[in-house]
């Protein structure tokens, strides 16, 4: 059993290389984004919370999304998980510990896809051209890369720290990339 986290900024591919990884480690993908996404379509009360700050290229409050991850991370049973988009900030890293100590489990390895930034709006542009997510603009894409920098990319020390932090060069095709990851994590022997 694995917990992973993809981490990196937007646009760095990590949905993408998330399916692959969830497919092949056999662990359950989350992402908030997904999920707050599905929130806000479906006008729950977190979505309609959470679309403000969506639109705006902001976080949403840590309280909020923290308690979504909870919910899913208890109805999981005892499978392992991939997180895609969580966590964010300091805060929420430090609930994940807490979630994760409860369980007696850990992280196992979180891995960075490394992307510069002015890659990255350029994916994120033909994003917007081809998804239409109403975040993908220059100025929101420009206000989220500033948010990852601040608040987010300070978890690669945190986790570093620990000796379970990968970079992996996040440029090139979906294979290069997929190609990459496994050669720094092996998903479990079939039994
Ligand atoms: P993503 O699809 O991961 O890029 O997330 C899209 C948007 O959802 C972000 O720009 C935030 O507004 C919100 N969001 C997703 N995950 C989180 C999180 N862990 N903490 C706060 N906001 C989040």
């Amino acid at each position: 059993m694995m917990n992973l986290i993809i981490f990196g900024p937007p646009g760095a591919g990590k949905g993408t290389q998330a399916e692959f990884i969830s497919a092949s480690f056999g662990v359950a993908h989350i992402s908030t984004g997904d999920m707050l996404r599905e929130a806000v379509k479906n006008e729950t009360e977190t979505g309609l919370l959470a679309k403000s700050y969506m639109d705006a290229g902001k976080l949403v409050p840590d309280e909020v999304v923290i308690e979504i991850i909870r919910q899913k991370i208890e109805n999981l049973g005892g499978a392992g998980f991939l997180l895609d988009g969580f966590p964010r900030t300091a805060e929420q890293a430090r609930a994940l510990d807490g979630m994760l100590e409860s369980r007696r489990e850990a992280i196992d390895a979180v891995l960075s896809l490394e992307v510069d930034e002015e890659e990255i709006v350029k994916r994120l542009l033909l994003r917007a051209e081809t998804e239409g997510r109403a975040d993908d603009n220059e100025a929101v894409i420009r206000e989220r890369m500033n948010v990852y920098r601040r608040q987010t990319l300070p978890l690669a020390e945190y986790y570093g720290n620990r000796g379970v932090f990968r970079a992996i060069d996040g440029t090139g095709t979906i294979d290069e990339v997929r190609g990459r990851i496994h050669s720094e994590v092996s998903p479990p022997e079939k039994a």
